[in-house]
């Protein structure tokens, strides 16, 4: 079957797809056969996308629950493979006792281990938070850093990681990419790649600098709840008329 390039593809050249993959396999093959039809949204289109999320939702809030850059970070770290809900539900206790860096080594991993057991990996993650804390301590004064070199650095922290901190503990312009960012940027037209870095970068270079601050939250918002991955709610979308994903349901 023919391999696709990612120029300008007219779309009804877009692959026929014929053989059958399992049922589990069908959305990423959707989304692949959509990045290869999809084409680009224009400056105009992508400005007057993000004016419709700014105007109905002007200052758009993350959902993981946190006090400080430091929780932040801690949040996020435990976030990996789980949802926000999940984590906020076991980090409003824990970071009651201990919301820096010093007081998380004082609270120790096997306690910490009790405070976050109802999430995902935690044995591994709660190792991660103790050794990030006494690197923050021992190399940073006790502060997150300010850049993603240095994020990236603390153990169990990656470029999604770096990216919140640095948007939201330090209003950087920076585009993190989850599975709804992905899926949007995919859909819609606006940022199509095949992989989360190709999505990140593309979204940064066409996203401009007036919604940087808040991109990141609008799509994970419209991903998680209008844009969802198995049904998405397109006749409620505010931006169904741009968006160009061809399975669009209006
Ligand atoms: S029209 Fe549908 S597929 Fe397109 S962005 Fe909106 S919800 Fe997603």
């Amino acid at each position: 079957m023919a391999k696709i390039t990612r120029k300008a593809v007219p779309r009804k050249t877009a692959v026929p797809k014929k053989k059958a993959k399992p049922a589990a396999a069908k959305p990423r093959a959707a989304a692949k056969k959509s990045l290869k039809a999809t084409k680009l949204w224009t400056p105009s289109e992508i400005h007057e996308a993000f004016s419709r999320f700014r105007k109905a939702n002007p200052e758009p809030k993350g959902e993981l629950e946190h006090l400080n850059p430091f929780t932040l970070l801690v949040a996020v770290v435990l976030s990996a493979q789980a949802t926000d809900a999940g984590v906020n539900k076991a980090t409003r206790e824990l970071f009651e006792v201990a919301d820096t860096p010093q007081k998380m080594l004082d609270l120790g991993e096997e306690r910490l281990r009790d405070y976050i057991r109802t999430i995902g990996l935690y044995r591994t993650k709660a190792k991660n938070v103790i050794a990030l804390s006494a690197k923050l301590l021992s190399e940073f004064g006790g502060e997150v850093p300010r850049t993603r070199a240095e994020i990236e650095s603390l153990p169990g922290a990656g470029r999604k990681t770096a990216n919140v901190v640095l948007n939201m503990a330090f209003g950087e312009h920076t585009m993190a990419v989850d599975t709804h960012v992905f899926r949007v940027g995919n859909r819609t037209g606006l940022a199509p790649g095949k992989t989360p870095l190709e999505v990140e970068l593309g979204l940064e270079k066409a996203i401009p600098s007036e919604f940087m601050q808040h991109a990141h939250h609008w799509l994970i918002l419209h991903g998680r709840y209008t844009c969802l991955a198995r049904r998405p709610r397109c006749e409620v979308c505010l931006i169904n008329d741009l968006c160009r994903w061809p399975e669009k349901t209006v």
